[in-house]
């Protein structure tokens, strides 16, 4: 009787292994104070806006012709972005781009993984590693942390040593802890990686702009197993432009291009970002800004007597919410205030965004509350 009843996702013939999952979901509410997906808080300039339209409207000229299937131009400006800011010179032949990081590291995934073979991650992790790999069919391997979110070095090799995956995830900083990550421990899970069979390393960076430390990009140096993965989502403040990108050995790129789709990158997409680039600096500026508020939440989290994650990104995990109803319900109460912060399924720890500072008061003063109804 008609499309849209009668059917639901169990009735479909679909891959045994989507069955009874659920997707990617980051509830999007219409709320006053919204901290929960670690976005910029700060609408693009209005210069940048004004340039975004110029070249839109340039590239609208050709849209009856397929985009540059191969981004030069967007990728040489993505090099010298990362050569300026990362410590490490790369050129046109080790980047690559697609629509979000997560783009990337599904291209990775169908590139590296796959069927018959297996990726691991350290957890709590971005979760959308564990989904990609299902997605691609690759099998899922979740690896340990230290009580305090950092990498245990010693289980972290010997996991992978006994696995033997063919992909690697190292993210830092780390979504959700905010938890950056020690050259040392990238090195010595990069030989333990290799000892087996050479396998891929990706050391996803998406937050790395708001880190007190400098980025891993020179450990690229010698090492054509390792990936360095990167986003215009949130330094640049353009989480709704779906560009993501990639540093790593010349080879790697072309792999991946065995992948990718044909005209992948949209001719709006690749003109919208090269506009974005221009204005690098501005937007870099912001970065500073929000870093000096992600450190305010940090100490005035703890000044309330709340157990703080130390962070290297644009957000923080603070808890603990042991009580009845857990973090679940100290979210709902945050939420009742008109804050919206992410629970992201770590006992009892919420994670909260950096925002402006009016929102991040907004939500202190909510949080203040709660201690006290709590206290
Ligand atoms: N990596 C990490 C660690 C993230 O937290 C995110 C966004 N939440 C991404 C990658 C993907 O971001 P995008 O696809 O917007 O580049």
């Amino acid at each position: 009787p008609g499309l849209g009843i009668g059917i639901g996702i169990d009735d479909l013939p679909i891959r045994d292994e989507l069955r009874g999952k659920t997707p990617y979901g980051a509830p999007q509410l219409d709320v006053p104070v919204q901290l929960n997906t670690n976005e910029n808080p700060y609408p693009l300039p209005e210069p940048l806006v004004a340039r975004i339209a110029e070249r839109v409207a340039e590239a609208a000229r050709g849209l009856n012709r397929y985009p540059d299937r191969d981004a030069v131009e967007l990728r040489t400006e993505l090099a010298r972005y990362l050569t300026r800011t990362g410590g490490y010179e790369v050129g046109l032949g080790n980047v690559w781009a697609a629509n979000g990081s997560n783009e990337v590291l599904q291209q990775l995934l169908q590139t590296f993984g796959g069927p018959g073979r297996t990726a691991i991650g350290f957890e709590p992790s971005y979760s959308m590693h564990a989904l990609i790999a299902r997605g691609t069919g690759t099998g899922w391997i979740s690896g340990p942390r230290n009580d305090d979110f950092t990498i245990d070095v010693d289980a972290a090799r010997r996991a992978i040593t006994t696995h033997a995956p063919d992909v690697v995830f190292i993210t830092s900083p780390n979504n959700p802890t905010g938890t950056a990550v020690e050259a040392e421990t990238v090195l010595a899970l990069y030989e333990a990686a290799q000892e087996v069979k050479p396998s891929i390393v990706v050391v996803d960076e998406a937050y790395v702009e708001f880190s007190h430390r400098p980025s891993l990009l020179p450990l690229l140096d010698g090492r054509p197993h390792l990936v360095v993965s990167r986003t215009m989502s949130k330094a640049f403040g353009a989480a709704g432009l779906r560009l993501g990108y990639l540093a790593a050995h010349p080879a790697v790129v072309d792999a991946v291009q065995l992948v990718r789709l044909p005209y992948h990158l949209s001719a709006v997409t690749q003109a919208t970002a090269l506009a974005a680039l221009e204005h690098t600096d501005t937007l870099l500026g912001y970065v500073e800004q929000l870093k000096a508020e992600r450190d305010r939440l940090v100490a005035e989290l703890r000044e309330l007597g709340y157990e703080v994650t130390d962070s290297d990104a644009n957000f923080v995990q603070f808890g603990r919410f042991d009580g009845p109803g857990g973090a679940q319900a100290a979210w709902r109460k945050i939420l009742d205030r008109g804050v919206l912060v992410r629970d992201n399924g770590v006992p009892g720890r919420l994670r909260v965004t950096a925002g402006t500072p009016q929102e991040n008061d907004a939500f202190l003063d909510a949080v203040r509350q709660l201690k006290k109804e709590q206290s």
